[in-house]
């Protein structure tokens, strides 16, 4: 719950991370916890004093646990430069000693410095990549902390539902655990995701009482660091609710926080808003006053987005003081802030603030110019919104509809009449509650409100489902396409899965595509991944590599899977897949035409007696 951006990810992992015995690593951990929330600067230092008493002794734990320490305190004083140094060395020192636990704990930092930077995209890939290694390593607590910092990146993109979603998810997961002050935190993204942007009055109202709800969690002994930022957001909130004076009853808590941490940042925050106070309140000479000093800090600490957002305040408060060249010359620096950036959000705030000052200024035609310039990226915003939504509302209907296919499939086996009209039943009740959804969803694009979002996994297998390796081969197809780099897709199906099924059995068809999943997983390198794309059906996108590896993957696949007993299935019946690959030829080659490709491609395999991958 990082101010109005980030979230400290890394106070969690340490409970699971100390090398020592469990329970007296758990309250070792608490104290270390406090010690960075209640003195992050202080933390920081001892945590050096390790880190070079681990080098002077060669002790690489020591050493390790010191960047850990470190990384904690420089999340929470928002030090992005020094974060991504120490993230980037923990990774390393993480891999070398073997220690996924603390991986995860430094790939979440670096995401978190990179969304501070601005750099979404790969913030993005960063807590999927943690995500991906806690699941892997079973380490679900550390699932649910990065939901939370996932919770805030999908904010920042205006992603309302992921960000509801994935907030919802830490919650529910620390409620069931009864770790209270990780439901501190989960409340407060849950706040934050109230009090959006588009926040109605209702929501922001919403916000203000789980942000007390959080504060009520941290309790007596919370550290300052966790106070100054819900005061700070509770002050935001009723700022936007207009109760002045109570907003700036908790921005003044918050900056007391902030100064006896030491932390500049934090005090900056605060400065940004009592200056937009003090321009609603009509004084302008102490609005400009608060933004200058923010614009130091943020300036000096490398966060362009709010150094951004501070420009834009300034270049309003100067046109409101007449002060031509100097409004301009914010507006300029702004401009040039967001090339780096290319958030369309702050886009749209950009030619909103523009239009207002050159208005102001009576330049109407410049004016005119930035309002039909923010038309136009508020409409390009709600298109894009608009094709994921209704990929989204495809997908599932598509896997529904398969679900739908297997369970009545499995009903047959049992050949139970009643059974099977119960089925029918529930299917039938199934497809009201898919149309109410399907309604919920078209509402949302019409009326930007919020809806419970889908799951990314497949229930079954725990992998990706459809809707989300779509969206990640459709991701990584962009990017890769404008970065020059390789991009492989291949198609695979099961061989003969419904002669396992007839001979079998229906549940140990089950059994056996959940193996196929797991075992796949585990051949993956960082980066690729495997999706069930319905059915016994499953699609792998590869970034990076190309055709040539294509041999090589199959191989290590196939023999993965023919070493894997599965239950259930004779040790003499081996289950073998057929595979079609292809790679993305450049911009007009769309995912639906490599899809259709290695679709073909795979045909072919099976053509040519299956379990054997073709390329096309
Ligand atoms: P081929 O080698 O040509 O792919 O033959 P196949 O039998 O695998 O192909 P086909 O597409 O005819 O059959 C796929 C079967 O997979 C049909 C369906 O009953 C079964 N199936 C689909 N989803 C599930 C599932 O979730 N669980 C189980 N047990 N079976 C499933
Ligand atoms: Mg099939
Ligand atoms: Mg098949």
């Amino acid at each position: 719950m990082l101010r109005f951006l980030a979230i400290p990810f890394l106070p969690f992992v340490l409970a699971f991370s100390a090398p020592a015995p469990a329970a007296s690593a758990r309250d070792e951990t608490r104290e270390l916890e406090l010690l960075v929330s209640d003195h992050p600067k202080k933390a920081a230092r001892d945590a050096q004093a390790w880190l070079a008493e681990g080098q002077r002794t060669r002790n690489r734990h020591l050493e390790l646990k010191g960047l850990r320490l470190q990384a904690l305190a420089f999340e929470q004083v928002e030090d992005t430069e020094r974060l991504l140094e120490v993230a980037l060395r923990g990774i390393a020192l993480a891999r070398e000693l073997d220690y996924p636990v603390a991986e995860v704990q430094f790939l979440a930092a670096r995401g978190t410095a990179r969304m501070l930077e601005g750099k979404y995209a790969d913030a993005a890939r960063d807590y999927e990549d943690a995500s991906r290694l806690a699941l892997q390593n079973k380490l679900e607590d550390d699932v649910a902390r990065v939901n939370i910092n996932r919770s805030q990146l999908f904010l920042t993109l205006g992603r309302i539902p992921e960000s509801l979603d994935s907030a919802m998810r830490a919650y529910s997961h620390f409620e069931l655990r009864g770790d209270s002050y990780a439901m501190a935190l989960s409340l407060s993204a849950l706040a934050n995701v109230h009090s959006r942007d588009t926040a109605s009055a209702a929501d922001l109202s919403r916000a203000a009482e789980l942000h007390q709800r959080s504060l009520e969690l941290l309790g007596s002994n919370a550290g300052r660091y966790d106070l100054s930022t819900d005061y700070f957001n509770l002050g935001t909130v009723y700022l936007r609710l207009k109760d002045r004076d109570k907003a700036r009853g908790y921005f003044e808590k918050s900056l007391d926080a902030s100064r006896g941490l030491e932390d500049p940042v934090g005090e900056a925050y605060v400065h940004h808003r009592l200056g937009t106070l003090a321009r609603e309140q009509g004084q302008p000479k102490e609005a400009l006053a608060f933004q200058d000093k923010a614009l130091a800090v943020f300036k000096d600490k490398g966060n362009p987005v709010m150094e951004l957002r501070t420009q834009l305040a300034r270049a309003e408060v100067l046109s409101v003081l007449d002060r031509r060249k100097e409004t301009l010359e914010a507006l300029d620096s702004a401009r040039v802030l967001y090339e780096k950036l290319q958030s369309p959000r702050l886009q749209s705030m950009l030619h909103e603030v523009a239009a207002d000052i050159y208005a102001r200024f009576g330049d109407y035609e410049k004016a005119f110019a930035e309002t039909k310039a923010l038309r136009e990226a508020e409409r390009l915003r709600e298109e894009i919104a608009r094709e994921e939504r209704s990929a989204e509302l495809q997908a599932r209907f598509e896997l529904r509809q398969k679900e739908a296919e297997n369970a009545l499939l499995r009903s047959r086996e049992r050949e139970s009449e009643a059974r099977n009209l119960a089925l029918v039943l529930s299917l039938l009740l199934s497809l009201v509650v898919l149309g109410a959804l399907g309604a919920a969803l078209a509402g949302y694009v019409m009326r930007h409100r919020q809806v419970s979002t889908l799951a990314a996994r497949d229930d079954l297998t725990g992998i990706a489902n459809r809707r989300s390796i779509l969206e990640y081969a459709r991701q990584q197809r962009r990017r890769r396409i404008s970065d020059g780099d390789a991009l492989t897709i291949a198609v695979i199906d099961l061989d003969h899965f419904k002669q396992i099924n007839d001979d079998l059995g229906h549940a140990v068809g089950d059994k056996v595509l959940v193996a196929f999943a797991q075992t796949c997983t585990q051949q993956l390198r960082a980066g690729d991944r495997l999706g069930r794309f319905g059915g016994e059906e499953f699609l792998l996108v590869m970034p990076g590599a190309d055709l040539a590896q294509v041999p090589y993957v199959f191989e290590r696949l196939r023999r993965a899977m023919h070493d894997r007993p599965v239950e259930g299935v004779p040790a003499d019946r081996k289950v073998t897949f057929s595979l079609g690959a292809t790679e993305a030829r450049g911009l007009a080659d769309d995912l639906e035409s490599l899809i259709q490709r290695a679709d073909r491609a795979l045909y072919r395999a099976k053509e040519a007696g299956r379990d054997r991958f073709e390329t096309g």
